[in-house]
């Protein structure tokens, strides 16, 4: 089921991008919960971790690489926290797996 974050890929809402390839599209996230909140996504609709197939492995990967890229042109040289929530329980809200990129300031563990 497309959701808000397939507007986002298709301009057809907008959004503050700071990465785009054929495969992947990383964005601030609109209620940030750090200086540096964003949230990198497949172009591919996948609903979460818990539809994820065989094949969708070396697109995961490649989000990674994207997370990787990205915290390194926003700068975050003292680290950074990765963040995928899935499901109810997970906290998760849009239903297209996101890795949430959190950076800017000290992170406490664990969470809530
Ligand atoms: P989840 O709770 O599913 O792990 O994370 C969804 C995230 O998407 C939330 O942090 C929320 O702030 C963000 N979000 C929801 N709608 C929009 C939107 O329209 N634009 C942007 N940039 N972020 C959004």
């Amino acid at each position: 089921m497309p959701t808000i974050f397939t507007k986002i890929i298709n301009r057809e809402i907008p959004a503050d991008i700071v990465y785009e390839d054929d495969k992947a599209l990383a964005f601030r996230d609109i209620n940030s919960q750090a200086p540096t909140h964003v949230l990198v996504i497949p172009k591919k609709e996948i609903a979460s971790l818990s539809e994820l197939e065989d094949g969708d492995a070396e697109l995961m990967g490649h989000l990674f690489v994207v997370v990787r890229k990205v915290a390194e042109d926003l700068e975050l040289d003292n680290g950074y926290r990765t963040v995928i929530n899935c499901g109810s329980d997970g906290g998760q809200t849009v239903d297209h797996i996101h890795i949430h990129l959190l950076g800017g300031r000290s992170l406490s563990w664990p969470p809530g």
